[in-house]
């Protein structure tokens, strides 16, 4: 070929270093792809991945059929089997879903039938019950879940890499990705720092996903990362006694994200939230983190104003909790009636890349967009982090037409 004879080719550059994309390209290396991974960042695991509740999901919550609901039961033991092998820290302690109204009763009840169908194993507790598993909580019934778990997701990311690395995979770290620009069959990846030619591109881009399927020039992908950040506080100790394991709310089907939930986390701190309100920036960890350019196209998009047309009472309630720390004490006390507003410290955030349609729904399932030779995967919200390892087989086997392999074994891994 003429006009790039120095461009670095691969059989398939993976945009993004979050679990998605480390878990993806390490699928398509052993699938014996040449690879590389470029990363914005300076280092792997640096927004969502790195910056989220660690709970190892069970699958209990999710559609029965859905990718959501299959990937996070096979990631759940995935999961588990891979910290397991290398060594990395976890614990499978279960939680508990309580019903705190008695509104909530068909609600729990629906989720018991979804773990079900799920295969997920799940037991319906009455208020003594769930006060053997949890002594703290106030609860009409609840759902205990024992598979449920906790991981650290940016160890398991630095694992991926190193993975990926040892099997002759490239990361290119500190390296942005302007666009994508196919061809003669092939796909021009053009990065801060020079091009690369791909054969295929998988984007897992996480807050910039949609960016960048417009990047690639196709069809439009028909929805628009909205960015939801997410807060949590920390439980000050003796508080932080009051939880021996994970207590969730029962979630509202119409807005399954929300719903701030107390887990102890593998360093043994207990951390509540996370709440949900609009960032003001793709990567606006707090509300000083603002850019213009991204907010005044957010707030351009149809489809949020549709979305808070529908929920403007729950969006003040979940700005009211992030500026007030006892509004947000009052949430978790309808769980855990003994915390008090100086029982909390902050405690970091997270933000969210949610897809929101123009017609304002939210894209609950996972969303891979095909566009040629580049798949996008466009909402890889929570479970994502849990469901990384099948995600990535999925992804792995459409991307080179072969079947999906198994998973590893714990002697392949
Ligand atoms: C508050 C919160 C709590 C959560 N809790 C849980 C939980 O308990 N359990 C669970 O399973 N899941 C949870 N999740 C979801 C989980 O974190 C995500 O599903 C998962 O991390 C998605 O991984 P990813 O690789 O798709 O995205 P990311 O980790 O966001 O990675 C995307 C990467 O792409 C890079 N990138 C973007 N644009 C470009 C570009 N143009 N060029 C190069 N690189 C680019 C970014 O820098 C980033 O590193 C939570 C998420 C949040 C926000």
């Amino acid at each position: 070929m003429t006009g790039l004879p120095s461009t670095p080719r691969y059989d398939a550059v993976v945009v993004g270093a979050g679990i998605v994309g480390l878990a993806t390209a390490r699928e398509l290396c052993r699938a014996g792809r040449s690879v590389a991974v470029v990363e914005a960042e300076p280092r792997v695991a640096a927004h969502q991945t790195g910056h989220n509740s660690n709970v190892i999901h069970s699958g209990l919550y999710y559609r029965p059929g859905s990718h959501k609901a299959r990937l996070a039961v096979a990631g759940r033991d995935e999961t588990v089997a891979f910290c397991r092998t290398h060594g990395l820290p976890h614990r499978v302690g279960g939680k508990l879903v309580v019903a705190t109204e008695p509104e909530e009763l068909p609600r729990m009840a629906e989720l018991a039938r979804r773990g079900a169908a799920n295969g997920v194993e799940c037991h319906e507790l009455d208020a003594a019950g769930a006060r053997e598993h949890e002594p703290n909580v106030r609860a009409l019934a609840a759902l205990r879940v024992p598979g449920t778990g906790v991981c650290d997701f940016r160890l398991v990311a630095e694992k991926l890499a190193w993975l990926l690395a040892a099997a002759g995979g490239e990361l290119m770290l500190g390296r942005r990705v302007l666009a994508l620009v196919p061809r003669r069959g092939d796909v021009v990846v053009r990065t801060e720092a020079g091009d690369l030619l791909a054969t295929r591109v998988v984007c897992c881009a996480g807050l910039h996903g949609d960016e960048l399927a417009r990047a690639a020039g196709g069809p439009d992908p028909g929805v628009r990362i909205v960015p939801f950040r997410g807060e949590y506080a920390g439980l000050r100790p003796p508080a932080d006694g009051l939880v021996r394991e994970l207590v969730y709310p029962v979630p509202d089907p119409g807005l399954p994200f929300l719903g701030v939930h107390a887990t102890r986390g593998l360093d043994e701190h207990v951390h509540v939230g996370p709440n949900a309100v609009l960032a003001l920036a793709r990567e606006g960890y707090d509300w000083r983190a603002v850019r213009p350019e991204e907010l005044a196209a957010t707030l351009a998009y149809p489809g949020l104003w549709r979305l808070a047309r529908r929920h403007w009472r729950v969006g003040l309630d979940e700005v009211r909790g992030s500026l007030s720390r006892e509004a947000m004490a009052a949430r978790v006390r309808r769980m855990l009636p003994d915390v008090r507003a100086a029982d909390l410290e902050p405690a970091g955030a997270g933000v969210r890349a949610q897809a929101v349609r123009p017609d304002g729904t939210l894209v609950d399932d996972f969303l891979f967009h095909r566009q040629g030779p580049v798949l996008h995967v466009l909402n890889a919200p929570s479970p994502a982090a849990t469901a990384a390892l099948p995600i990535a087989r999925k992804i792995a086997a459409e991307v080179t037409g072969e079947q999906e392999p198994a998973p590893e074994t714990a002697a392949s891994q």
